[in-house]
Order: C-alpha cells, then sequence, then structure tokens
C-alpha cells in the first residue's frame, strides 16, 4: 500500500490533478471478468502474477456509493466514431486462426521471421496480462527495456501507464497489454507498414482470444494499425470507435507524455472515457 501510495503522489504531481484521494477498490467488480472458469494471468513467461489485492488501508476507503477520485470531472463518453471489422480468420492462416490460447499465440511469435525486425531482436514482445481482460491497451512496439527482457511496457513509458492504470483503479495485472509490432524497431522508429501488416493478424489474434470490453490505442501507430485508417491522432481522439464491435478509445503514447507534459490533461481524459465504458 505504502508503493501506492507513492504512486499516486507521483502520478498526482505528473497529471496535475491535486487532491489525494486515488483509491485501489481491491473488490471492484470491473476489474476482470471471471466467467468462464476464474481470471488467473497464463503462466507465460513474463505474465505478471495476479498477487491478491492488498486490504484497504484504514481510514481511506471511500463509503459506500462514493463517486471515485478519477471519476470527478471525468468528461461525459463522447460520440462513435469508426466501425470496422476485424478480418475473417482465413486471412489469418490457418495456423494462427487455430491456436486457442494466447500462450500458444506467443510461442508462434517467438519463432516468428515474417519480418525483417526479427533480424535485430533480443527476444519478441507478445504481451501480456490477464487472458479474460476488460480492458485491452495497445502500444507501438518494444523499445529497449521490452527487447531486452520480452515484456510489454516495462521501461519508463511503463511506469507512467502503470501510474495511469492506478489513477483509474485498474491494477495493471487485470488488463492485458500488447503492441502493434512484438519485435523492436530499430532505433525505435516507427515500425514501416510491411512490417505492421505482417505482423497485426497476431494482434487479431490475441483479441479474438481475449474478447475485452474496451481497448486503448496508445499512440497513432496503434490507432492506425488496429483501426486499419491513415489518420491524425487528433482526428482520432475524442470518439468512441468499434473494432468488431469492441469499443475503442484512442489516446497518446505514454513515451508522448514524456516528451510533452501538455498532453497529461487530454490522456487523462480519454482514459477515464475507456473507464467509464467498462462500467457502461
Ligand atoms: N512503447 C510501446 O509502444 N510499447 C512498449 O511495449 C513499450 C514502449
Ligand atoms: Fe514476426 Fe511481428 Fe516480429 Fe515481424 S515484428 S518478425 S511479424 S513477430
Amino acid at each position: 500500500m505504502a508503493d501506492d501510495d507513492a504512486r499516486r503522489r507521483y502520478l498526482e504531481q505528473q497529471l496535475e490533478l491535486g487532491g489525494s484521494e486515488v483509491i485501489l477498490s481491491p473488490g471492484s467488480p470491473v476489474l476482470r471478468r471471471t466467467e468462464g472458469g476464474g481470471a488467473r494471468p497464463e503462466s507465460e513467461p513474463g505474465a505478471q502474477p495476479t498477487g491478491s489485492a492488498s486490504p484497504p488501508v484504514p481510514g481511506t476507503q471511500p463509503s459506500p456509493g462514493a463517486v471515485p477520485k478519477w471519476r470527478r470531472g471525468a468528461p461525459g463518453i463522447p460520440g462513435p466514431g469508426l466501425s470496422v471489422s476485424l478480418p475473417p480468420p482465413s486471412l489469418m492462416g490457418d495456423a494462427l486462426a487455430e491456436l486457442a490460447t494466447l500462450e500458444a499465440v506467443a510461442a508462434m511469435i517467438r519463432g516468428c521471421r515474417k519480418c525483417p525486425l526479427c533480424e535485430a531482436r533480443t527476444h519478441a514482445v507478445p504481451g501480456e496480462g490477464n487472458p479474460r481482460a476488460a480492458m485491452m491497451l495497445v502500444g507501438e512496439g518494444p523499445g529497449a527495456t521490452e527487447d531486452e527482457t520480452g515484456r510489454p511496457f516495462v521501461g519508463q513509458a511503463g511506469e507512467l501507464l502503470n501510474d495511469i492504470l492506478t489513477a483509474i483503479e485498474i491494477p495493471r495485472e487485470s488488463v492485458y497489454i500488447a503492441n502493434i509490432v512484438k519485435c523492436r524497431p530499430p532505433q525505435n522508429r516507427k515500425p514501416l507498414p510491411d512490417e505492421v501488416a505482417a505482423c497485426l493478424p497476431y494482434l487479431h489474434r490475441q483479441l479474438a482470444l481475449i474478447r475485452p470490453k474496451v481497448l486503448v490505442a496508445l499512440g497513432g501507430t496503434a490507432a492506425e494499425g488496429l483501426l486499419g485508417v491513415k489518420k491524425s491522432l487528433g482526428e482520432l481522439r475524442g470518439k468512441v470507435h468499434r473494432l468488431d464491435g469492441i469499443p475503442l478509445v484512442v489516446t497518446y503514447h505514454p513515451a508522448a507524455l514524456l516528451r510533452n507534459p501538455n498532453w497529461k490533461k487530454p490522456t487523462w481524459d480519454d482514459i477515464r472515457i475507456a473507464r467509464q465504458l467498462l462500467d457502461s
């Protein structure tokens, strides 16, 4: 809990929220879906242990029915944007379409040589998290720390992402985190269209297996890759798109927030829209 407190203080500075009442609610029903046999992370290398939730600190629990801190001043849910379908499984390749678990998809990714990004990788980064996640977040591609560890969002941008999730009372272990491309582009350049096209079937299969309640695209590359359009982040933010019926919210990439603090407030608004969609 001390750790949560430290994170909360840091986040409030980062997001300039003021106040001091970001409280984790371990029992919140939106944190994970439990139908169909419980909600355990797969035992894939790099999967985060679920761990048991810490008890609330006395005196910090919200009274029943209290409005959570993240909800105060949050924007309403915006209107609809684009609506796109996932490509039919037949376009994915039979072997991938038939894989029944995220672990099997991850194993295929680790052996993948479908694009030149395989040449320089140390580890492919398939993604990690709760296979029954209600929220799935998608980034651009692994950076240096991710390539070293084989895990998504574990560098500086990952720290910020963890803090954002804490602020909306969503433990990182309860979500699924993946990327558009699974191998690190050299010098962290944006993935090329051919690389995105080669790698997208893996993300589509992950999406089909998880079927989250809400999708969050972190940055323009993720938004364009998921929606299959070439549009600016400005055009894509502020709407609820649908991917195969799943609501999709577009926001800034956490690494962009580290470069430009002016984007923190709009990101905080976007993520609170995604959070509300979990409850809706
Ligand atoms: N940036 C991303 O887009 N993905 C990661 O996994 C890490 C940083
Ligand atoms: Fe395969 Fe994707 Fe890695 Fe390219 S980036 S080698 S398509 S896993």
